[in-house]
This record gives structure tokens, C-alpha cells and sequence, in this order.
């Protein structure tokens, strides 16, 4: 990581001085650039706040997309090089003064790598547009064949300038998370369109700033009014996730669900219910604290994530209640093993209490869970599953807690078996 760090602060290093003295610069690119640059930092300034918010939701293991490319973009059409890359380093820096550095885990080196990696990109978009366009810098022709052939060339400027930068990104969060798995990188590719956006008004923005700079506050205004749209993209994901499991929410995973029971009845395919609720936890969180048993709510749901298939779904259904859909279970012996999996995972889980609380009692994880099958009698409905399974879970609880029951099935004979020790060391609980 490290490495790669280095070497993109090098190679844009590198090739921005590379650039910088092949083109001269005249009298009137300097005043284009302080036109668009005091674009820059007016719509910047303007779009702090929802940039800030987004900024705060904004999680470490996708790149993080943003409108500065309008300028920067148009910067890298209109005029030679050494502006092109002063935009990109001019914008980066505003960006990160009055907005980046309040991220949590907000680091330089993170937003300096970010910055490398867009001129890199630049330096790749000058080449492009250096050896294609008719009149570069400057503004793309205006006629014909050739206005065809500069967008064009301006359209491969940007993909490779797009390229570049998304790739180094992504390759740098793979290199600093091992374990991430390519659907959470991808997972906000639909914000991309953000760039795309940005770089199409950039291309716009470089034949105004040309033909009538007057004219640009209308570009400034555009975009902090669609600035607003893209927090929508943020509140959806925010309303689909439990804040303090990264789970999906309660009303997510019920329509998620519901959608699930309709795909099985149409295929006359089964669908498992699992209600997982843990075992005395308002002990646990009277011995040893709320934010413990916060860390212990954070455990169980990654235990769950790692059991479950990408087809199924987890949710947090309220409190230390976790809601568990599973389309194509099979058999029942299938829904109990994985039941019995996810069991065994709560109960391995180990949260080391604060230190002064240490000694204070037994801080064993267990949980008991209900379960039931879709098609089976008398259950037609989502609701009429939950009620099922909510039952069976009260007859786990019943049943000793830290074990599994299944809606309509016999408790196993080695059902004493399963229960495990820590459970059995505890004093019952006041309201077992
Ligand atoms: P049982 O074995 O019968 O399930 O006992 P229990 O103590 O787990 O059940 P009960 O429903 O009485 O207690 C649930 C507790 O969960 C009460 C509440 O303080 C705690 N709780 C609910 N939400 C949270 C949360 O977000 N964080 C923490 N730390 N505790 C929570
Ligand atoms: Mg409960
Ligand atoms: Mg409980």
C-alpha cells in the first residue's frame, strides 16, 4: 500500500513537471484560469454542507466521488498543462481544507494518493488530447468532421483520465483491505454517474469559459442545485442499513423478504425463517455496560454475515433480535444446520468486557433461535412465518436457551446436548 502510495505521488509528480513547460502559457490563460478557478472555489464553498454529510456516511471501502472534476476537466481541455495540473492540485486542496479533513479516519495520505491519482490521470488526458484535438488547448472545434473528432477525443480524454483514477483507488483499498469482497468495492458504482456528470459539465464548462466566461455563475448554479439529487443515493443506503450492525434494517429486510416469498411460490421453490435472539442479554449489559453490549451486537452480526450466502439476507429486527431469510433452503435438516451453525458461531464469540469490569461476571455469548419452512401448513403469509418462527423461538427459550427449534418439528434428542456450558454456569434470569 505503501508502496503503491509512493510511486503515484512520483509518477504524477514526474509527469506533471513533465508537462508543464510543452506548452507556453499566454496572457489570457491566466485569466481563464482565475475565471475557473473562482468557479471552483465558489461551488465548492456553496456545496460544502451536503458534501460534508455525505463525507460522514461515506464508507472507507469504496472511492469516494465527487464534482470537482467540472473544473479541473475543464481546465485540462482549455488550457496547457501546468494549469491543467495546478486546477487539480488548487481544487484538492480547497476540498480538503473545508471539507476531507472533518472525515472520520479522515487521512492526508489518503486524500494526497486521491489527489496523485488524478493527475495522473490528467497527465494521460493531455496526451490524448494533445496528439488528437485540432486546437489544443483551447476550445473544441466547432464544425463538422472536426467538432466530431475533438468530442470524441475529449470522450477518450476522460474515460482514461476516469479509468486511471477509479483503478489506483480501487487497488489501494483491496491492498489496505485484504479481506473485502468485490461486491462492497463496486458497491457504489452507480454513484460514477456522479463523475460522469461532472466531466460532461466540464466539457461544457471549457467551451463557455472560451466563447463567453460571463456566462459560467449559470454552470455554478446547475451544479449546486443538482448536488442535492446525489444525497438521495446516500439516505437510500442509509435507510436499507442499521447503523449499529451495518445489518439490513427491520423494513429493508421485510420487503426483501416479502419479495423472496413471492420468487418461492412462484417456483414452488422452499424459503427458511430464522429469528436468532440472544440469550439474557440485558445481563450482559447490566455487568458490563451498554457500549459492551453494543460491541457484542457488532460480533453476532458479523458472525451472521459470514454464515449466510449471498442469496440470503440478515437483518437486524429490533433490540438484540436478528431476522434471517434464506431462499432454496432445501429441507428442513437444511435450515437447522445452518440454525445450528449460526449457534455455534454466537456461541464462540468472544468480547473481552472493560478492563475494570473484568471480574464482574460471565460475559459468554449465546443465543437461541426459531426457525421455519416455507411451504408449510398454515403458513402463507411473511407474517404468518414470523409468527411461526417466533414461537418456536419461545419454546427454545423455554427450552433451556442457547439451542434451536423449528416450527413444527419435534426437539431433537440431542437438544440437552447442544446447550452449551456457559449457559448452564449462569444463575436463571429474572425474566426467564
Ligand atoms: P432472553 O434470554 O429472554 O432473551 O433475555 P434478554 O435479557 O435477552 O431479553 P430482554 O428482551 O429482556 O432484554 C433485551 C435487552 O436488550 C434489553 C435492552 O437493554 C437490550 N438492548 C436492546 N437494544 C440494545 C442496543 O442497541 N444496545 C445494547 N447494548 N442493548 C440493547
Ligand atoms: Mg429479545
Ligand atoms: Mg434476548
Amino acid at each position: 500500500m505503501r508502496v503503491l502510495v509512493l510511486i503515484a505521488c512520483a509518477v504524477a509528480v514526474g509527469t506533471s513537471v513533465g508537462t508543464a513547460f510543452l506548452f507556453p502559457v499566454t496572457g489570457t490563460d491566466f485569466y481563464r484560469f482565475a475565471v475557473l478557478a473562482v468557479c471552483a472555489v465558489v461551488a465548492i464553498e456553496l456545496t460544502r454542507h451536503i458534501d460534508r454529510r455525505r463525507v460522514y456516511g461515506h464508507s472507507s471501502s469504496v472511492a469516494y466521488i465527487d464534482t470537482k472534476a467540472v473544473w479541473s476537466f475543464a481546465a485540462v481541455i482549455v488550457l496547457p498543462p501546468v494549469f491543467a495540473t495546478l486546477m487539480v492540485v488548487l481544487t484538492y486542496l480547497h476540498s480538503w481544507t473545508r471539507v476531507q479533513h472533518e472525515r472520520p479516519g479522515g487521512l492526508v495520505y489518503r486524500w494526497m494518493f486521491s489527489g496523485a491519482t488524478v493527475l495522473c490521470g490528467t497527465q494521460a488526458a493531455v496526451a490524448v488530447l494533445a496528439l488528437g484535438m485540432h486546437d489544443y488547448p483551447g476550445a473544441p472545434a466547432a464544425s463538422g468532421i472536426d467538432g466530431l473528432t475533438d468530442l470524441g477525443i475529449i470522450t477518450l480524454a476522460a474515460t482514461l483520465r476516469w479509468a486511471i483514477n477509479v483503478a489506483l483507488i480501487m487497488v489501494a483499498i483491496a491492498l489496505s483491505k485484504p479481506n473485502i469482497q468485490a461486491r462492497e468495492l463496486f458497491s457504489n458504482f452507480g454513484e460514477q454517474m456522479l463523475e460522469a456528470g461532472a466531466m460532461g459539465l466540464g466539457l461544457v464548462a471549457a467551451a463557455i469559459v472560451v466563447a463567453n466566461p460571463f456566462v459560467m455563475p449559470g454552470i455554478v448554479i446547475a451544479m449546486v442545485a443538482l448536488h442535492r439529487g446525489i444525497l438521495v443515493n446516500q439516505y437510500q443506503q442509509a435507510s436499507r442499513t442499521d447503523a449499529k450492525t451495518g445489518l439490513s434494517t427491520a423494513g429493508w429486510w421485510h420487503d426483501f423478504a416479502e419479495q423472496a416469498l413471492v420468487r418461492a411460490r412462484d417456483h414452488g421453490a422452499t424459503l427458511g425463517l430464522l429469528i436468532v435472539d440472544l440469550d439474557h442479554f440485558k445481563r450482559l449489559n447490566d455487568t458490563f455496560g451498554h457500549p459492551f453490549g453494543d460491541r457484542v451486537l457488532k460480533a453476532v452480526a458479523e458472525e451472521l454475515i459470514a454464515e449466510i450466502r449471498n442469496e440470503d439476507a440478515c437483518g437486524r429486527w429490533g433490540g438484540e433480535e436478528f431476522v434471517v431469510v434464506l431462499p432454496d433452503v432445501g429441507d428442513e435438516r437444511n435450515l437447522r444446520n445452518v440454525a445450528e451453525r449460526i449457534r455455534r458461531r454466537i456461541q464462540s464469540i468472544v468480547v473481552d468486557p472493560p478492563a475494570p469490569l473484568a471480574g464482574a461476571g460471565d460475559s459468554a455469548v449465546t443465543a437461541s433461535i426459531g426457525g421455519a419452512i416455507f411451504p408449510s401448513a398454515g403458513m402463507a403469509s411473511l407474517d404468518e412465518l414470523l409468527l411461526a418462527a417466533d414461537t418456536a423461538l419461545y419454546a427454545a427459550k423455554n427450552g433451556g436457551r442457547n439451542t434451536v427449534r423449528l416450527s413444527g418439528a419435534q426437539a431433537p434428542a440431542a437438544d440437552a446436548e447442544q446447550r452449551a456450558l456457559p449457559q448452564q454456569a449462569q444463575p436463571p434470569s429474572p425474566n426467564a
